[in-house]
């Protein structure tokens, strides 16, 4: 049985091209009779398009300006990652994620190393002065 076509006219100016509901004249985006069906339908899509936070923003510094403030960043992000529906594009983010891990340990590391070698080469000339003053 095919229904009836929807009476009402689009914002365009051309007829809806939908068919009518439950016997009304109109279909269920003009029925009048289903105004609040159609909001509750809105707000549960407004809802699913919302996705829960599997990390806590409140740990995430408000400005970024050292190395752990970027690995705190990264937990936040591999936390709101991880709990996402499994798929291509979470194991695209997974990927990039390990990339930005690996970069950020990479250069703290560096940077750790630096800091030594600058330590033990003052430490060295400190000791080179002292021996030369010495004679
Ligand atoms: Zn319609």
């Amino acid at each position: 049985m095919v229904g009836n076509p929807c009476k009402a006219v689009r914002l365009d100016g051309n007829p809806c091209n939908s068919w009518a509901v439950d016997g009304s004249d109109f279909c269920f985006t003009h029925a009048p009779t289903r105004v609040a069906e159609r909001a509750a339908a809105r707000k549960r899509g407004g809802l699913a398009k919302h996705a829960k936070h599997g990390g806590d923003p409140a740990l995430v510094p408000g400005e970024i300006r050292d190395l752990a403030g970027v690995l705190l960043l990264l937990d936040y992000a591999k936390a709101e990652i991880i709990q996402l529906d499994n798929g291509i594009p979470r194991a695209r983010a997974l990927i990039a994620l390990c990339d930005s891990y690996v970069n950020a340990i990479q250069t703290g590391t560096l940077e750790g190393k630096l800091a030594e070698l600058q330590a033990f080469a003052v430490d060295l000339y400190e000791q080179l002065q002292e021996r030369n003053d010495g004679h």
